[in-house]
């Protein structure tokens, strides 16, 4: 009966995975995709623990107690440290799926030499250092987003770091590939912990050189190791499961570390060896340039003889918590007939779909909602942009200043409006630590102070305005 339930409940959580993923791409279909991922998981833990091999119930039970004594707390951070919770999970996935293979190797060398073929050894030294390596790598990841006191923020460099970094991944390999050549030897069950050593110091050294801006990224390539390293660990488990949700996650990661660095116009290699933060310094525009602050009054007066706004949310609007404000914001716009548009960079804010999230838990409606490559053929004919708490994403030094960190880097063409509006609380940088030439524009008027109490106010001056409440 065993035989015909597991193997049947594996194929309905691998295709409650492939769902999931699926119904994640649309904001209309990501709360199935989130219910969708969870039964599949839940599945695929009864699944496995059904599994007649399975006989320490104890055991699992202790662990299950264990992680869920860690998930609570882990699923109720803000928002915006999610990155770095993120980066969290990625260690544990890591460091399970690595110690899952020592028990196996170990279990086999010690009492069923015959399992240790060179197809299995190999999965088990490939997830050995995938999973290590992305156990530290992301600890670290999370300790600098999290800007941990002992954990330097900005990249550490040092000449010949990269021939260092692969010398280190080269002895790691080359000792893995003694180990699957001679895996039942006393000598290989002495290297086999030399292999993790060498992999957990690689995980270290790998992101020490990069700076919190690329973080995310880094985080989306992790994941992806982690994912590939529970594929290789399905291999040695004789798991399909494991195999198939393991491909699914190491690809999603890719491919997601694929858009942010297109978003940002980065290579790869230059995420991963560019120690971004280090070699540029941060530029600022020449002296003598002033910002035009604008009372409340008269914003909400231009704002109200628009006929469209566009609102660019960025880091700022996070921080404030203002997505909810900014919800009225848009109401009270909506109610005048003006036409109202959201553009959302892929870049704004920490992480991927940071705006959209924030917008959505304020049912602003998805429709209105516009990538930024749809929403620039449109900014010529916009009355009013409003850049709320957003920097780099609006700098236009991107497109031709070629000695700046951004070049390159898609903005959203908010200078092209025919008014600009920017609430931010001081004349400090963005995240690129670099000054903003769209403030200084004729057409920029500055709305000086903290987005949610700004926006708040906007909104006050213009229900008091029109009577609109
Ligand atoms: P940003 O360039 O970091 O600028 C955010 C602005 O918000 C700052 O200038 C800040 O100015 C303002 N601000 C902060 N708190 C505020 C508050 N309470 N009220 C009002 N304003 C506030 O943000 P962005 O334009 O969203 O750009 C995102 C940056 O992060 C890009 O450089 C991107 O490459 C990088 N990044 C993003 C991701 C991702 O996945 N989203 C990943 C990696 C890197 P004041 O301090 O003067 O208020």
């Amino acid at each position: 009966m065993m035989d015909f339930i597991v193997p049947l409940a594996y194929l309905v959580a691998t295709a409650l995975f492939i769902f999931a993923l699926h119904w994640m791409n649309d904001p209309k279909t990501a709360r199935h995709g989130v219910y969708a991922g969870v039964a599949a998981m839940v599945i695929g833990i009864v699944a496995t623990w059904l599994e007649p091999e399975v006989v320490h119930h104890l055991w699992i039970v202790v662990g299950m107690a264990a992680g869920v004594a860690l998930g609570i707390p882990l699923s109720r951070v803000p928002l915006t440290a999610v990155p770095q919770r993120t980066a969290l999970s990625h260690a544990f996935g890591g460091a399970a799926a690595g110690l899952v293979g020592v028990a196996y190797y170990y279990l086999w060398w010690g009492h069923n030499p015959g399992h240790l073929t060179t197809f299995r050894t190999t999965a088990l030294i490939t997830e050995n250092i995938l999973g290590f390596m992305t156990f530290t790598g992301s600890l670290m990841a999370a300790g600098k987003l999290q800007e941990v006191k002992w954990i330097p923020q900005r990249p550490v460099t040092y000449k010949g770091q990269n021939v260092v970094n692969i010398s280190l991944l080269v002895a790691a390999v080359a000792i893995g590939i003694w180990v699957i050549v001679h895996p039942t030897t006393a000598l290989a069950a002495k290297l086999f912990p030399v292999v993790i050593g060498l992999a957990l110091l690689f995980g270290v050294l790998l992101i020490i050189p990069i700076g919190g801006a690329d973080m995310p990224t880094v985080i989306a390539i992790l994941n992806s190791y982690a994912g590939l390293s529970a594929a290789a660990l399905g291999f040695v488990v004789d798991n399909k499961l494991l195999v198939t949700a393991g491909a699914l996650d190491g690809s999603s990661g890719l491919i997601l570390a694929i858009i942010m660095c297109k978003a940002m116009n980065r290579s790869f290699a230059n995420v991963l060896f560019g120690a971004f933060g280090q070699v540029q310094q941060a530029k600022q525009l020449e002296e003598g340039k002033t910002y035009k602050p604008e009372t409340i009054e008269g914003a909400a007066q231009v704002m109200e003889q628009a006929s469209t706004v566009v609102i660019v949310p960025g880091y700022g609007m996070a921080v404030a918590q203002a997505q909810h404000k900014v919800r009225e914001l848009y109401d009270q716009l909506k109610k005048r007939g003006i036409t109202v548009k959201f553009a959302i960079h892929p870049v704004a804010g920490r992480m991927p779909g940071h705006m959209n999230v924030l917008l959505a838990e304020a049912d602003v409606p998805y429709t209105d909602l516009v990538e930024s490559s749809d929403i620039n053929a449109d900014m010529p004919q916009c009355d009013v942009a409003l850049v709320v708490g957003a920097n780099d994403v609006v700098n236009p030094a991107a497109r031709y200043d070629k000695t700046s960190p951004i070049y390159g880097m898609p903005i959203i063409d908010a200078d092209k409006a025919h008014t600009v509006f920017a609430i931010k609380r001081s004349k400090n940088p963005g995240f690129a630590g670099i000054d903003n030439e769209l403030y200084f524009a004729d057409k920029t008027w500055m709305l000086f102070g903290d987005a949610k109490k700004v926006i708040g106010d906007l909104v006050k001056q213009l229900s008091d305005q029109g009577g609109i409440h």
